[in-house]
């Protein structure tokens, strides 16, 4: 009885440290001078009988490396005895016994580019008149696990600038509970980003803008903001969210067209370029697409990232393709859809990398080539429309894609289920009376063209076949191109 007595009491000690351990507070201020930064003060609360703590800073994420070229005149208190960088991402701080916190400041500056564009965006931006900073590069973190929470106070130490983040807007002093990893994945904004607040079943939208912008203004954004925000909203039945936050910051150096876009922890942040060439079907592509990743990306995880991507990128394009075509504002309307299933076809067709196997799209590989890169979200997309109509067919229009894909929220939900394959098989199978498992093999794991003509015939889909040469007079040829606006009963059930 008493060594039950003792193990308790000793396990209430450890939880209740542990809980201390993952409080975190920092101080952050803006400052133009002498060159634009970042300036951050930290205290963390160390294990009193520890004499060593680690700390979570990457220096390689989401492509870009070097990231710690930005952390500029880190200054530990007088308690650290040395410092090292132990592995890309740690920090192993070494220390005396017997004190629980440690403090430490620095500054983050920007280290490629100037203003906002293709290379940097990933990167902290800190220019004199405004920043735009991701977690990961501007907060050293406790290092713990991912999935555990974290206390996290922020001050806000320039009063006369403004300061909004993915927890919330306008914060001077701001409390924020959530895991390591939901932490990591947000957004950090100040300066001359103008702030307007929307408001959907009473829950609030933040949108952030800056600069003037030369293909539309802010009131045009807004616009397809709200009307995206409630279709997405409506389609996977979920109103009860947190409050939102929307940034959108031009390219104004780029040339050409370009748009940019990272979902994140209740928010996702944009950059476009800022000529003639974006027009606003770009602007919905781009909305559409990142606000989709507040489902699949946030809520829906992928079991291991890239592995994935066929569903999180493509599956997520195919929700837009269809959504879009129901905006007040899309052009085309009954095209719509066709149009971008075909554009999706040509590009998946005409790809160097059409055939590659799913699981030679690795890290390293999709962020390094551009033609492994698209092919998740070609081949995803074109696999969602051939299960949709797999789905709809099969159940006679009571089912489609949308409530297969409304099942799987519900279960990572629920359950916290990720998608892995064979759960993605035998779910699908729920929807489907013969079992998908070779069709998924063949088409997304092996990576053979898809059966689209086949799948055209069956469901009676009028198509032609159409041949591109591309810039180099390569010949492609019997390239499958749905005919628009035809009156084909699935096709039409797939948007009841
Ligand atoms: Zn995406």
């Amino acid at each position: 009885m008493k060594s039950i007595v003792i193990t308790t009491l000793l396990l209430s000690i450890n939880l209740l440290s542990a809980q201390q351990l993952n409080e975190v507070t920092y101080e952050v201020g803006f400052s133009k001078t002498p060159n634009p930064h970042l300036e951050v003060s930290v205290t963390f609360v160390t294990d009193p009988y520890s004499e060593k703590t680690s700390f979570f800073f990457p220096n390689s994420h989401w492509g870009r490396d070097s990231l710690r070229n930005c952390l500029k005149n880190v200054r530990f208190s007088e308690k650290v005895i040395s410092v090292k960088f132990s592995t890309d991402s740690i920090i192993q701080v070494h220390h005396r016994k017997g004190i629980d916190t440690i403090k430490l400041h620095y500054t983050i500056e920007q280290d490629v580019g100037k203003e906002i564009n293709y290379d940097n965006f990933s990167r902290p931006i800190v220019q004199p008149n405004y920043f735009h900073v991701y977690t990961h590069s501007l907060f050293i973190l406790p290092d713990i696990n991912p999935k555990d929470n974290l206390k996290i106070t922020i001050d806000w130490k320039t009063p006369n600038q403004k300061y909004h983040n993915s927890f919330g807007t306008n914060i001077k002093h701001q409390i924020i509970q959530t895991t390591r990893k939901k932490f990591e994945e947000s957004v950090h904004i100040g300066g001359d980003y103008r702030l307007y607040t929307e408001h959907l079943k009473n829950k609030k939208i933040s949108i952030a803008i800056r600069d003037t912008w030369i293909p539309f203004n802010d009131a045009k954004i807004i616009t397809f903001l709200k009307e995206i925000t409630k279709g997405l909203r409506t389609f996977w039945n979920d109103f009860d969210k947190e409050d939102y936050l929307i940034v959108v910051s031009p390219m104004n150096n780029f040339k050409g067209k370009g748009y940019k876009g990272i979902g994140l922890t209740n928010s996702f942040t944009t950059a476009l370029s800022n000529n003639s060439y974006i027009k606003d079907k770009d602007l919905l592509q781009l909305f559409n697409h990142e606000m989709v990743h507040d489902w699949i990306g946030v809520s829906i995880l992928n079991d291991n990232e890239e592995e994935q991507y066929w569903f999180s990128e493509g599956f997520t394009d195919y929700i837009n393709f269809k959504l879009a075509a129901t905006y007040s504002f899309t052009e085309n309307r009954n095209s719509y859809f066709t149009k971008k299933l075909n554009i999706t076809i040509l590009e998946l067709l005409i790809s160097k990398s059409r055939n590659i196997k799913n699981k030679e799209i690795t890290y390293e590989k999709f962020w390094s080539d551009y033609y492994t890169q698209i092919i998740p979200y070609k081949r995803g997309a074109l696999f969602a429309f051939l299960l949709d109509l797999k789905i709809c067919s099969t159940s006679k229009g009571t089912l489609k894609l949308d409530d297969f894909l409304r099942a799987i929220l519900n279960d990572a939900r629920k359950n916290g289920q990720k998608i892995d394959h064979p759960y993605f098989v035998s779910k699908a199978n729920e929807f489907l009376k013969e079992d998908i498992t070779t069709f998924f093999t063949r088409y997304i794991e092996n990576g053979e063209d898809l059966p689209l003509q086949q799948t055209f015939d069956q469901y009676g889909l009028k198509y032609e076949l159409t041949s591109y040469t591309n810039k180099k007079e390569k010949q492609f040829k019997n390239i499958p191109k749905l005919l628009e606006n035809q009156d084909n009963k699935l096709l039409n059930l797939l948007f009841k």
